[in-house]
């Protein structure tokens, strides 16, 4: 039998709800599967971690995660700590030395789930946004002088290598390649910032004509947020920087209903490393602990984990058992109108998955 190990970072506040609910719905799609086993490794890491020890994980904390296929990670945040501290300290900490430049974030209206665009269906919102996930604006290069001063100066300067734009554009160059609308908008900033954004144009003119079947154009990411609202059928995958596609992809899971639905990937895909996968949302420390949290977003973010392992299958299982969850409407969490606890949403979809919904 095909045997994965998986390294679960639940991490902080609804990040242990979640990946708790997502690994018994994860052990479900492998039961149904029959054709492969999940071992799963959990590592408390995270604010609580960082109280103990000072850090967010160990020292060898890399070292350990480099020996499983891939990481199914909850969220890093608390309010004791001030939000840079625990986002360098646990997710950029394994994002960027596992060069996972590829993050990708679907966003998609599903069925039974009312968004709040008008006149806007399924069909009309279903998007993949990619991000460039280890420079640009979050590369951490930058500094603060004088602190405290009057004459204070802060700096964060964004770097953009042209490896690094070309890289990440050409994945979603080859992801639009693979989607019936196989078309591709590349969203920049380059009037006002006439450096690395107008290197990203350039890299682009330069490599779209090696996917001519790959339809493309250009858009400002003001003119982006507009778009996404007004006109969302004309949007198929987006690639943009690190700031400006996680902004255009909070954007995005607000118009698919909620923050509570969207998954992110975080992908090395040359597999040199283990990717990781993780909910966009973050560790919502205001509905913690009250068993309220909505685990679509970490159910949806582990059938990309399935899809990315190579069981394709299994993953489209889990996705239909989600939109089938969705569809039928009976048992919504709070953030999509129903009173529904992680408990009840996570018993449903495994009873789907296990046919006995019916
Ligand atoms: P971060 O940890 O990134 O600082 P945050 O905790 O400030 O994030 P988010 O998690 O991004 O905030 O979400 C904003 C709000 O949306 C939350 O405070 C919560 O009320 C709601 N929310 C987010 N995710 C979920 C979810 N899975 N289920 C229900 N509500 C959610």
């Amino acid at each position: 039998m095909r045997d994965y190990k998986i390294a679960a970072i639940p991490g902080d506040g609804i990040g242990i709800e979640v990946i708790d609910a997502g690994l018994e719905v994860l052990q479900a799609v492998a039961a149904r599967d029959g054709g492969f086993q999940l071992t799963v490794e959990r590592f408390p890491w995270g604010s609580d971690h960082y109280f103990e020890t000072g850090g967010m994980m160990p020292d060898d904390g890399l070292e350990t995660l480099k020996a499983f296929n891939t990481i199914y990670f909850g969220s890093a945040g608390d309010p004791r700590l001030p939000d840079h501290v625990s986002l360098w300290g646990l997710r950029l900490a394994i994002c960027q030395p596992f060069d996972q430049y590829a993050n990708v974030r679907p966003a998609r209206l599903l069925p039974g789930i009312e968004g709040p665009l008008r006149d806007v269906g399924p069909d009309d919102l279903d998007w993949i946004i990619v991000r460039e996930n280890t420079e640009g604006e979050y590369a951490g290069a930058g500094g603060r002088v004088h602190r405290g001063h009057a004459e204070e100066v802060g700096l964060d300067v964004s770097v953009f290598t042209r490896g690094g734009v070309e890289r990440v554009q050409r994945f979603a160059l080859e992801l639009a390649r693979t989607r019936p609308a196989r078309h591709l908008t590349l969203v920049t900033k380059s009037n006002a910032q006439r450096h690395g954004m107008v290197m990203w144009d350039e890299v682009f003119e330069a490599i779209k004509g090696d996917y001519p079947e790959v339809e493309t154009d250009k858009m400002l990411v003001d003119a982006m947020t507009t778009r996404m609202v007004l006109d969302p059928a004309s949007i198929d995958i987006v690639v943009a920087t690190n700031l400006h596609a996680d902004v255009l992809s909070d954007l995005a899971a607000a118009l698919s209903g909620s923050m509570g639905i969207a998954p992110t990937a975080n992908l090395n895909p040359e597999g040199r490393f283990p990717s990781m996968f993780e909910p966009i949302h973050g560790s919502a420390f205001d509905i913690m602990g009250q068993g309220i949290a909505n685990p679509i977003g970490a159910f949806w973010t582990a059938s990309m984990m399935l899809e990315h392992l190579g069981e394709p299958g299994a993953a489209a299982n889990l996705m239909a058992a989600i939109e089938q969850f969705t569809a039928e409407g009976t048992c919504m969490p709070r953030d999509l109108g129903g009173t529904a606890s992680t408990r009840q949403v996570t018993d449903a979809v495994v009873a789907i998955l296990e046919g006995r919904n019916a």
